[in-house]
């Protein structure tokens, strides 16, 4: 069982505390937004990183801006960062320059143009196969363009790639305002939580959330499980699960969570009753079952009534809550019940509250509620790693405070 950790603060050099009049900084930022038509069709983790920008400006220093977006394996003009600097400067009201490529001798002459206050964003460092890699040499060229590196970009921390990691060993590295505040709060909840802490768990891969279980087992006074994940939990009980989805690679360790949950202080709470479908479609015939033993012929997809209520009055009662992953299969209305409610009783809860990337993030914004809880990361993976207590690569790169 782990150990309840102790309070930590943030360690790191914060960019509010940099000596930035007149220099340059190169700023890496989480700009990774999904396009449409060439567009940006969701900049809210554009917005996300304004503040750093305009903390930089206003205090006399040119950007140099570098980010990801998307997953392309070379240079790809359907993932160029054009349309993403051109959003950024409307929303800043200012020109936003864009370099021709991420590294070399155009990219370098046009930061050494730059003058205070005044951007250049750098091509999707992904067109550079030394990016994942932590090439020390693209590292190297990267941290030539400025005289300080700022991280802003909580989303890729968890990742040691050379826009991430690699640049922080050749310059002065500060900490942006938004990773910062993302490390605060998730660290926060994690080590030193308003007591008692409800942590709710769903989605689809248990596997991706047994590191969190692990840290929490023994710590938070209850966990809740709903998604296709409890699936795996019921299948570990010997129950039936007819068709739906079961990650088979989390059964056994379902099983080892069951064992060690029935000897710890931490309440352990799977589903009681289920939405039932007999497709992964919005038209599928529905049923609600009571109970969990799902029949032949049928999937559970969404929590029933009854864990919604029991759910829903646990979150209620809260000093704390940590929400990861949806309840169902949000995305079909049929299906959303769940998630939805789930949503409404984070957004109502008086404890304090804490949601975690991903698509429970996507699923409050849907449901219109993103704006009522207490701090909404925009790291899926990455706040999933801080929250299991792994060290991110991306933070641990830059100076201490
Ligand atoms: P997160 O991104 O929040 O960590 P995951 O990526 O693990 O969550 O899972 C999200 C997906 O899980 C959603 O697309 C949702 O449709 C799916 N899902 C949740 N519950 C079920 C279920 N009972 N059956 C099938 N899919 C489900
Ligand atoms: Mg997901």
């Amino acid at each position: 069982m782990p150990e309840a950790a102790s309070t930590q603060s943030f360690t790191k050099a914060s960019v509010r505390d940099a000596d930035v009049d007149g220099r340059r900084a190169l700023v890496r930022a989480d700009l990774n937004v999904p396009l449409e038509g060439g567009a940006v069709a969701d900049d809210t983790r554009i917005r996300a990183s304004l503040p750093t920008i305009e903390l930089l400006r206003d205090r006399g220093a040119s950007v140099v801006l570098v980010s990801h977006l998307g997953r392309p394996k070379g240079p790809d003009p359907s993932l160029s960062m054009a349309p993403v600097g051109e959003r950024l400067g409307e929303l800043l009201g200012t020109e936003v320059r864009q370099a021709p490529a991420v590294v070399g001798d155009q990219v370098s002459e046009m930061a050494s143009e730059l003058g205070a206050g005044e951007i250049l964003m750098l091509e999707n460092s992904r067109f550079e196969p030394g990016e994942t890699k932590n090439d020390p040499e693209l590292a190297e060229a990267l941290a030539s363009l400025a005289d300080l590196y700022v991280n802003d970009a909580f989303g890729s921390a968890h990742r040691a790639h050379a826009t991430t990691e690699g640049v922080a060993h050749h310059l002065p590295g500060y900490a942006g305002l938004l990773l910062e505040r993302e490390v605060t709060e998730l660290t926060a909840v994690r080590d030193d939580p308003q007591r008692p802490l409800i942590v709710v768990l769903g989605g689809a891969k248990v596997t991706d959330k047994l590191g969190v279980i692990d840290r929490f087992l023994g710590f938070a006074e209850e966990i809740l499980i709903g998604g296709a994940m409890c699936f795996s939990f019921f299948k570990a009980e010997g129950r039936d699960t007819g068709d739906s989805l079961v990650e088979e690679a989390g059964v056994e360790s379902a099983r080892k969570v069951l064992e060690q949950a029935e000897g710890s202080d931490t309440m352990l709470e799977l589903p009681e009753d289920l939405c039932l479908g007999q497709e992964f479609d919005a038209d599928t015939e529905t049923r609600l079952l009571n109970g969990v033993d799902v029949p032949e012929g049928w999937m559970g997809l969404d929590i029933g009534s009854n864990t919604i209520a029991n759910f829903g009055k646990r979150i209620a009662r809260a000093g704390t809550v940590f929400w990861n992953g949806p309840m169902g299969a949000f995305e079909l209305e049929p299906f959303a019940g769940g998630t939805r409610s789930v949503a409404e009783a984070v957004a109502a809860a008086p404890g304090h509250t804490v949601v975690g990337g991903g698509d429970s993030v996507a699923a409050l914004q849907r449901f219109g509620l993103a704006g009522a809880v207490d701090w909404l990361s925009t790291g899926g993976g990455a706040s999933l790693e801080l929250m299991e207590g792994r060290e991110l690569p991306g933070v641990e790169a830059l100076q201490d405070a």
